[in-house]
């Protein structure tokens, strides 16, 4: 017979742990900050990662049609397996092939890069093991690990030299505990490219300490002019990578949520056990939607180049523009990117002594100019704020503009007084002199 619970005369339903320590630093904070843009100027967020945002970036015209395609398809509508379809993740495979020797079985489909970096992580590490995540980075790594119970540790990027690694620091990192060393590139908010030969120092140190590597790539092939995207699997001989991607970024389909987790393993150090558990974890959600799977070979194989080409060209474009224009902003320091869609922008705060810090800063600058940034905390690195590179050029354009006036109405005072002692001109005159010599 079943013992009965006595009954009860007050409710008593609460949130479990997991809900309530599950933490999204862009999403507190942003929402946290009580931001009422100036209802008189054209709110501008330089803010939303998604390049679809603003509607002037669109997917190829052709991967519309094929969906059109597929969505009539009765095989598009049944559950898959819940790894994925075997077609779409050969598919995968053959796209992914610069990425080192790949098949089908390498591949797990999940929906979108978030999941495949859930599953991985989840497949990899147990409650009190650490990862190791980059400073700054974007964190969906932290609120994934931190969920789990995964101690999140960081090491350092150098804004110096690129946002590179600080191998020493990540070095000192590493202890008995350290499950995986995260790797994002081309970064999230730094717009960094590794060169072959700095993977390759990342690489020694993971092999170092026999600590596998998880390579967010999201930004794969995201890279300007003059860059030469490298993955970071391709340069490992034994340190096992688990490369997380998708279509989201680089084909501008952000709401299909299609990504994916391909282990490459060489020696099978990892592979047995980390594969059954991640086949595991896939069985949770059942697998990825199956529409866009279906249609997933031919969206990887008939992407014309020259979308890609127009998508990275646009984006470089705005990084010159965005990067011109907020060099005339007293106490702004723009730094250049390389490749993804984002600027970091340093702030002189010690130029704006009435703002506690950068979130004041940018609290105030949305406020009053109606542009809204994300805050380097957000990112674990204060005196930094982000922006996003793929909205209109007209509207990143007017963005700017009014980032400078913000800085010059909020300058120090007596940054202006010094100023005017040294030299008799007016506050308007000294600025556009100082807009002239940085251009010049
Ligand atoms: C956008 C982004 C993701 C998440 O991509 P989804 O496919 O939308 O889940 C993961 N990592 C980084 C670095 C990103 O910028």
């Amino acid at each position: 017979m079943s013992r009965h619970l006595p009954s009860r005369r007050e409710w008593d339903v609460r949130a479990s742990k997991l809900s309530l320590t599950t933490y999204n630093p862009i999403r507190e904070v942003v929402e946290n900050l009580k931001i009422k843009p100036n209802p008189s100027k054209k709110y501008i967020p330089l803010s939303v990662g998604d390049p679809t945002a603003f509607g002037n970036l669109k997917p190829s015209e052709h991967i519309i049609n094929v969906i059109c395609d597929t969505v009539k398809k009765s095989e598009s509508r049944n559950y898959g397996p819940t790894i994925g379809h075997e077609e779409a993740r050969r598919a995968v495979a053959e796209y992914s092939a610069h990425q080192g020797h790949v098949t089908a079985d390498d591949v797990i489909l999940c929906s979108g890069c978030s999941h495949a970096i859930e599953i991985t992580l989840a497949s990899i590490a147990d409650a009190g093991q650490n990862i190791l995540i980059p400073r700054p980075g974007y964190l969906i790594h932290k609120t994934l690990g931190e969920g789990l119970g995964i101690v999140v540790k960081y090491y350092n990027l150098l804004p110096a030299r690129n946002f590179e690694v600080d191998l020493k620091s990540l070095e000192n990192q590493i202890d008995e505990k350290t499950a995986a060393i995260v790797v994002n590139n081309p970064s999230n908010p730094c717009g960094s490219v590794y060169s072959k030969k700095h993977l390759k120092e990342i690489i020694d140190i993971a092999y170092k300490y026999r600590v596998p590597i998880i390579a967010d790539e999201i930004y794969e092939h995201f890279v300007f002019s003059d860059q030469e995207f490298t993955s970071i699997s391709s340069l490992s001989k034994d340190v096992p990578v688990l490369t997380c991607s998708g279509i989201t970024k680089r084909f501008l389909l952000p709401g299909w949520r299609l990504g994916w987790v391909i282990i490459h393993d060489r020696h099978n150090i990892i592979s047995r056990e980390v594969r059954r558990g991640m086949s595991n974890m896939s069985t949770r959600i059942l697998g990825p939607n199956t529409l866009v799977q279906k249609a997933l070979p031919r969206i990887l194989k008939e992407t014309p180049q020259s979308f890609f080409k127009e998508t990275m060209c646009f984006i470089e474009s705005q990084a010159k523009l965005a990067c011109r224009e907020l060099h005339k902003a007293p106490g702004l320091h723009p730094i250049m990117p390389q490749g993804s869609m984002y600027m970091m922008v340093e702030i002189k705060m010690s130029m704006f002594p009435k703002f506690a810090d950068e979130l004041q800063f940018v609290k105030m600058l949305c406020n009053e100019q109606s542009v809204l940034c994300i805050p380097g905390q957000c990112f674990n690195y204060p005196n930094f704020m982000r922006i996003v590179l793929t909205v209109p050029k007209e509207i990143l354009l007017e963005a700017c503009q009014r980032m400078i006036t913000f800085c010059e109405d909020h300058m120090a005072s007596s940054d202006r007084i010094l100023d005017i002692e040294k030299n008799p001109m007016s506050i308007y005159e000294q600025s556009k002199q100082r807009r002239f010599e940085k251009i010049a």
